[in-house]
């Protein structure tokens, strides 16, 4: 299933310009919500919060854009037109995808809340909610080990504060730009696993809207020469046709 979408080429030399986008931060969520206004209530509070936001109003929907998108997190509410939202959590999990989910639900429904935790939500609001606290929820799912937030990754040598979102080599800064700094994140995140180019063109979208077809390429093969430089014990291989791939390299 994380094949979907990678396409056949493969890394080509380095050729383009560079832009280095200079805001926001990168984190994309899914909002799966009905309800008009809370929807763009929702969004528009968690934009001003600098997150990239996409929202679905539709179970098939989000279903479509949990598959096709790698998100950092979804907000689920439960009673979707099309269906119920906690059977598309149970699918998601069955599927292994381990989004952090944090659910939408009314009231007075603790029985539908502890369903949800059982089947597999992280974190769970009672309509109606302030927007500063599903935000502050919402970081703090992001900041749960396993989520995009708030933890220390490292492969030998090579460490990555996502929260200063500083890389260091051997204790030794390393000065990334902010593209090549997502690419590192997401590979380290994912490290020993191969990591599709669609999910890094999806990190890259989250910066910048305009994004040349070999972007990911460029900006791995610059990755690759500053670590190398940077003496790292790490290695990001190519999976010819499918993603790139970061390993410890030996001694
Ligand atoms: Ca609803």
């Amino acid at each position: 299933m994380w094949l979907k979408g990678a396409t056949p080429k493969d890394v080509q030399p380095h050729r383009g310009r560079l832009v280095f986008a200079s805001k926001g931060k990168h984190m994309r969520l899914l909002v799966i919500e009905d309800e008009p206004r809370i929807s763009e209530m929702t969004k528009a509070a968690l934009e001003r919060a600098e997150f990239v936001v996409d929202a679905v109003h539709l179970r098939g929907d989000a279903r479509e854009a949990l598959a096709n998108t790698s998100y950092d997190a979804a907000i689920l509410d439960l009673g979707l037109p099309d269906g119920d939202g906690l059977s598309l959590l149970v699918e998601l999990r069955r599927d292994g995808n381990q989004v952090p989910v944090l659910i939408l639900t009314a009231r007075d429904a603790v029985e539908q809340r502890v369903l949800g935790l059982d089947a597999g939500a992280d974190d769970y609001l009672v309509k109606p909610f302030a927007m500063s606290e599903l935000i502050a929820r919402t970081k703090a799912l992001l900041r749960r080990p396993g989520g995009a937030l708030g933890t220390t990754l490292q492969a030998g040598n090579t460490v990555f504060d996502t929260i200063g979102r500083d890389v260091s080599i051997a204790g030794v800064p390393l000065q990334l730009p902010r593209r090549e700094t997502a690419i590192l994140e997401h590979l380290l995140r994912r490290q020993g696993r191969v990591v599709p180019k669609s999910v890094l063109e999806d990190k890259l979208y989250g910066i910048d809207k305009e994004l040349e077809s070999n972007a990911v390429p460029v900006h791995v093969h610059h990755l690759r020469r500053r670590l190398q430089e940077g003496r790292a014990s790490v290695e990001i291989h190519t999976v010819r046709g499918v993603g790139y791939l970061l390993v410890e390299t030996k001694g």
